[in-house]
């Protein structure tokens, strides 16, 4: 028994692996391509969680890659579903005894999921709970990836859209992230279409140049909730002293290059950043940077109670910081907060 588990540590986790490496990774069991093409079908396309279910396989093949690989590597999995709005919140337990967590938020005509790249944040947002959790390590690419396809198996649900807004920085876990969003992107292989992949970061600079320069053409978030660097700097001290004005030029470049969409995220904190002149601020710092355009929108995230000490906006606060956006010719949306009975919105996945 003991001697088995320690073989079982032994297997590969195959979904770290990208599918040009496949065929030099199977040549011990399989060198025909045809049974590649079939063996990624199973995996990324169907979705497959066991390689006994391969079925178009011969026996011994499924055999062969049952000693040698794992097609799943977190260990156990609790659910959380919400009476409100039936968002899902999902804790992974990882190889490594950690915590992941990934929502599941499904509309009538859409069925998104919001993933996590790390265990824990090396950012450490003041107002943010998944801040509080001490930075573990970045997760793979496979763990990237089996969130999603875990999700789509168990909600039985074609995934439609991706949200890279879960715990962690995203940019800060680059490689691995590039490496999960070609598969995402990929026809061979889960096919989601660019414009519906999402990633938001707090701004890494090199890394959304890098990101821009890649083309790969997914939409862009930017986490910027405050108007002044200071009033930025107390949300989130580790900013890599980046100001405002060097972020949004920075996202400037990523949609002259990729003509894909930007998203300006604003936290509306009560008192701290809600007032009509935060909203006339953040008009100038838009207008200022040219960035008040149909390819850009403005979503305000009225802030979701933690344990950080600071208090959701009120409501009248909200529609007037919106009405000000509006009337500057801003598109602005107020985000639903969504799972917010099991600690699945914005901020509270710890
Ligand atoms: N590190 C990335 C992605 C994770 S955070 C980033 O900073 O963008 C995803 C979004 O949730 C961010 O816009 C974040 O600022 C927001 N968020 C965090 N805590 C929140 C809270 N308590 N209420 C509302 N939004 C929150």
């Amino acid at each position: 028994m003991y001697n088995k588990n320690i073989m079982k540590e032994k297997k590969k986790f195959i979904l770290d692996v990208e599918i040009n490496q496949l065929p030099s990774l199977l040549k011990p069991i399989i060198t025909d391509s045809y049974r590649i093409k079939q063996i990624i079908d199973w995996i990324y396309v169907k979705k497959s969680p066991s390689f006994d279910y391969f079925s178009n396989l011969p026996k011994d093949i499924r055999e062969k890659l049952n000693e040698a690989f794992k097609l799943r590597s977190f260990t156990s999995i609790v659910k959380k579903e919400s009476i409100l709005d039936g968002t899902i919140r999902y804790s992974f337990k990882t190889f490594d005894n950690k915590h992941v967590y990934a929502v599941f938020m499904p509309t009538e005509s859409t069925k998104s999921v919001c993933i996590s790249t790390q265990i824990g944040c090396p950012i450490s947002c003041t107002f943010c709970s998944s801040g509080k959790i001490k930075f573990v390590r970045n997760l793979s690419r496979g763990e990237i990836l089996e969130e999603i396809l875990y999700i789509a198996n168990d909600t039985g649900e074609n995934i439609s859209s991706i949200l890279f807004m879960g715990m962690g920085e995203p940019l800060l876990n680059y490689k691995n992230l590039i490496s999960a969003i070609k598969t995402l992107l990929s026809k061979k292989e889960m096919n989601i279409s660019k414009r519906h992949i999402t990633v938001s970061t707090m701004g890494v600079i090199p890394a959304i140049k890098n990101l821009a320069d890649q083309m790969y053409g997914i939409k862009l978030a930017l986490s910027l909730h405050a108007t002044n660097d200071k009033q930025r700097k107390k949300l989130i001290p580790n900013n890599f002293d980046n100001s405002i004005e060097s972020l949004l030029e920075t996202c400037k470049y990523y949609l002259k290059k990729t003509n894909s969409k930007l998203t300006i995220e604003y936290i509306l904190i009560k008192g701290f950043n809600d007032t009509s002149s935060d909203a006339h601020r953040l008009t100038r710092l838009l207008k200022t940077s040219n960035l008040i355009r149909p390819s850009v929108q403005v979503n305000l995230i009225p802030y979701n109670q933690t344990d950080t000490g600071y208090q959701t906006p009120d409501q009248i606060a909200v529609l007037n910081f919106k009405k000000i956006l509006k009337l500057n010719g801003i598109i602005v949306n107020t985000r639903q907060a969504r799972g917010l009975d099991i600690g699945g919105a914005c901020g509270q996945l710890s």
